[in-house]
């Protein structure tokens, strides 16, 4: 099962001159796999992230999730598979900061018109898969930035998303919050969640299964034999 795919997807802002920032992109991900993406500043990981998102329509070129093809989508529609089947992870945590961490996730339910009912169970069963349980009723301010991004994480998860989109995660994170939340990504894939993660974070781009490299709105696939493994180190 294909998760998502894109096929010669170009994208331009404006003209004369245009800026070329997707330029002929082939990609696609099945159900289940780990990709990560890196590439320089302004290089088009955003642009991508955003086209996979569907927060963006490519200029050319066709996009397809979950063998759902865009191209023909109103607005209203994307914005309902937007909301159906992708969870959203950013560098800033985007907490609501006099809310609890139970009602920061339950939150995402409302804005998605999920039904009343069994919400807040959703909402902790998706604060326990991040490991967060015993934080469900703190405010954010009395979290550390690790903990933090596990609620963003969660908010994503509620409501059973096919695909989880990251960009830079671990961007306001020391190293040591960095390497748990990279162990809760690991989880998360091993239990079937279909990750995409920008990233400039080695670790990361490491750990997933595949990986590919952005410049100039190129894509090159760079997996290795190492990918995918926990690195030996001390
Ligand atoms: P990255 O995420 O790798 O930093 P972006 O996708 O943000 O790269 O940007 C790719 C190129 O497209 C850059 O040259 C950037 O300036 C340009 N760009 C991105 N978004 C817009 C926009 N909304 N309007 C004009 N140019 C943009
Ligand atoms: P990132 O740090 O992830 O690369 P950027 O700072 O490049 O993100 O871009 C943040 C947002 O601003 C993106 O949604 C991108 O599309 C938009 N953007 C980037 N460059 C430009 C630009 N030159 N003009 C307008 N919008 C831009």
């Amino acid at each position: 099962h294909r998760v998502f795919e894109l096929r010669k997807v170009s994208k331009q802002y404006g003209s004369d001159p245009a800026v070329h920032a997707l330029v002929d992109v082939d990609l696609s991900l099945d159900r289940g796999e780990w990709l990560s993406i890196t590439g320089p500043s302004g290089s088009g990981k955003s642009t991508l992230l955003n086209i996979i998102g569907c927060l963006d329509r490519p200029t050319s070129g066709s996009y397809f999730i979950d063998g759902i093809d865009t191209a023909n989508l109103t607005d209203k529609e994307r914005a309902g598979l937007r909301s159906q089947r992708i969870g959203f992870v950013f560098q800033a945590f985007h907490l609501l900061p006099y809310r609890t961490v139970l009602e920061n996730v339950m939150l995402a339910e409302v804005y998605r018109k999920q039904p009343n009912s069994g919400r807040r169970a959703r909402a902790l069963a998706a604060i326990e898969r991040v490991g967060l349980s015993h934080r469900a009723d703190f405010l954010p301010t009395k979290l550390s930035g690790g903990e933090k991004q596990r609620v963003a994480i969660a908010r994503a998860l509620i409501g059973s998303p096919s695909l989880l989109l990251c960009d830079e995660p671990t961007g306001n994170l020391d190293s040591k919050s960095s390497a748990a939340l990279l162990d809760l990504f690991e989880k998360l894939n091993q239990n079937g969640i279909t990750l995409v993660i920008v990233t400039h974070d080695e670790h990361i781009a490491g750990r997933a299964a595949r990986r590919v490299h952005v410049v100039d709105g190129s894509l090159t696939d760079v997996t290795n034999e190492q990918n995918g493994k926990k690195s030996t180190g001390p």
